[in-house]
C-alpha cells in the first residue's frame, strides 16, 4: 500500500514479533517526555505548532501532528492503534459510539443509488439505520438470513457495493460463514463489514477470514465495565485515508479522549475477560440445558448449537459469553410470565439491556430490545415471549445458577 503521507508520528518502540496478549498491554504510542508508565489522558481540544508554516503543513495534510481532537489526538490514537494491532488491521479509526462507527461506514463508502445486504439478525439500530435513515438518502438495503449464504447470493445486485454482517447475533447467538461471505463479496466487487462486537479480536478476527472491515461498538466488551459509550472501524490504511478520515474531519462523530482512555484502559483485560466470561457462560449453559423448566438453550459453545462446528473453527473454540435460553410455559401469556418470574427472582443478575460488563445483565428481549417489532415480526425473529438472554460477567458461576434457579425451580415445583 503507498502512504503519500510521511507518518510523524511514532510508535512505541515494541520488539516487532510480540504477541497479541503483549500488544493489548502495550500497543499505542511512546510515553510524552515525562515517562508516565499508564498512558496519559489528552485532554485537549487542539495543539499548538511551532510556527505558521508548520502548521499550514499539518492543515495540508502534508505532515501528520496531531492538530484538533475532532480528528487527532494522542489518547485517541494510542486505543486506535492497539484495536487495530488486536484485530490484525493495519489501522482503525475510533468513533463516538458503535452506532456511530455505522454511520461512519456507510457514509464513507456509498452514495445514493448504492445497495447494501445485511443479515435480518443484526443489532435493531443497525437496521433502523440502513432501512430508515440511509433509505433517505437513496441507499437501498436488503435483509436476508444470518446463516443462508444461498439468501445473500440471491440479494446480490450489480449495485451491491456492501455486505453487513453480525456474528454471533443478538440474542439468539446464530453464527454466519464470514468466509463464504468474503468470497460472496468480491466476487461481487463489494466489501464486507463485520460487527465483531459479540466475540471481541480476543476470539474472531473477520479481517483473517476475509472480511474487508471491522466494526466496533467499544460500549460492550472493550471497555468491559459498562462505563463510556465508544465505537471503531478498523480497515486498511487506504481506506481511513481516503475514505473515512475526510468523512470524520468534515462529520465530527469523534470518540472523548476521555472515553477512548477508559476503553484503551479496558484492552489491557480484554483477553482475560473473554476467557472468563465465555468459560462461565458455557458453564451456566450446559446447565440450563439439563434443567427442566427450560426449553431451549442458545449458545455456540453447546453441541446442540445449529452451528457449532462453524462457531468452534471461527471463535478459537470458544462460544462467547452470552447465553439465551427459553422458559417452559404453554401460550405466549403464560411463558411471558414465566420469563418475567424468573428475571425478577434474581439478585446478583442486573435487570439491563446492556452487555459485555464484567456484571452479568439479564433481559427479556421480546419486551425490550424487540419491543418495538410486532408479534408476527418478533416469531419470524425466533423472538418468542419465554426468552430471556444472560450476558455473563465475573461473578462466581455457583451464585450465578442459584440466581437462576430462585426463578427456574419455582416453575417446576
Ligand atoms: C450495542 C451494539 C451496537 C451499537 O453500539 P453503541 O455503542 O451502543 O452505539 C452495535 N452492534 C452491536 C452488535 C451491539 O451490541
Amino acid at each position: 500500500m503507498t502512504d503519500p503521507k510521511p507518518r510523524g508520528i511514532p510508535r512505541v518502540d515494541l520488539p516487532s514479533d510480540v504477541r497479541l496478549d503483549t500488544r493489548a498491554v502495550r500497543e499505542g504510542l511512546p510515553a510524552s517526555q515525562w515517562g508516565e508508565n499508564s498512558e496519559a489522558l489528552f485532554l485537549t481540544s487542539s495543539f499548538c505548532h511551532p510556527d505558521a508554516a508548520t502548521a499550514a503543513a499539518r492543515f495540508a495534510n502534508e505532515e501528520e501532528a496531531f492538530v484538533y481532537s475532532r480528528f487527532t489526538n494522542p489518547t485517541v490514537m494510542m486505543f486506535e492503534r492497539r484495536l487495530a494491532a488486536l484485530e490484525g488491521t493495519e489501522a482503525c479509526i475510533a468513533t463516538s459510539s458503535g452506532m456511530s462507527a455505522i454511520l461512519l461506514l456507510c457514509m464513507g463508502l456509498l452514495k445514493a443509488g448504492d445497495h447494501v445486504v445485511c443479515s435480518r439478525s443484526v443489532f435493531g439500530s443497525t437496521i433502523k439505520l440502513l432501512q430508515g435513515e440511509l433509505g433517505k438518502f437513496g441507499v437501498e438495503s436488503s435483509f436476508v438470513s444470518q446463516t443462508d449464504v444461498g439468501e445473500w447470493r440471491g440479494a446480490i445486485k450489480p449495485n451491491t457495493k456492501l455486505l453487513f454482517a453480525e456474528t454471533p447475533s443478538n440474542p439468539l447467538t446464530e453464527v454466519c460463514d464470514i468466509r463464504a461471505l468474503a468470497e460472496l463479496a468480491h466476487g461481487a466487487g463489494a466489501l464486507l463489514a463485520v460487527d465483531n462486537c459479540f466475540c471481541t479480536p480476543a476470539l474472531q478476527r473477520p479481517v483473517e477470514m476475509g472480511a474487508d472491515l471491522v466494526i466496533h461498538s467499544g460500549t460492550k466488551y472493550l471497555d468491559g465495565q459498562g462505563r463510556v459509550l465508544a465505537g471503531a472501524l478498523c480497515c486498511s490504511q487506504e481506506l481511513i485515508d481516503k475514505a473515512f478520515m475526510p468523512m470524520m474531519r468534515s462529520a465530527g462523530m469523534s470518540l472523548s479522549p476521555f472515553n477512548a482512555w477508559v476503553v484503551l484502559k479496558g484492552l489491557e483485560t480484554l483477553g482475560i475477560r473473554m476467557a472468563a466470561q465465555s468459560e462461565r457462560a458455557l458453564g451456566l449453559a450446559r446447565w440450563l440445558e439439563s434443567h427442566p423448566s427450560v426449553a431451549r438453550v442458545y449458545h455456540p459453545g453447546l453441541a446442540s448449537h445449529p452451528q457449532h462446528a462453524l462457531a468452534m473453527a471461527q471463535q478459537q473454540g470458544s462460544g462467547g459469553a452470552v447465553v439465551s435460553f427459553v422458559v417452559k410455559g404453554e401460550g405466549a401469556d403464560v411463558a411471558r410470565r414465566h420469563a418475567f418470574g424468573v428475571i425478577d427472582a434474581t439478585r446478583v443478575c442486573s435487570i439491563t439491556a446492556n452487555l459485555g460488563d464484567t456484571k452479568t445483565t439479564i433481559t427479556h428481549p421480546a419486551s425490550t430490545s424487540h419491543g418495538r417489532l410486532t408479534e408476527p415480526q418478533r416469531l419470524a425473529a425466533g423472538i418468542t415471549q419465554g426468552l430471556i438472554r444472560v450476558a455473563v460477567g465475573l461473578e462466581d458461576l455457583q451464585d450465578l445458577k442459584a440466581d437462576l434457579s430462585r426463578g427456574l425451580d419455582a416453575l417446576s415445583a
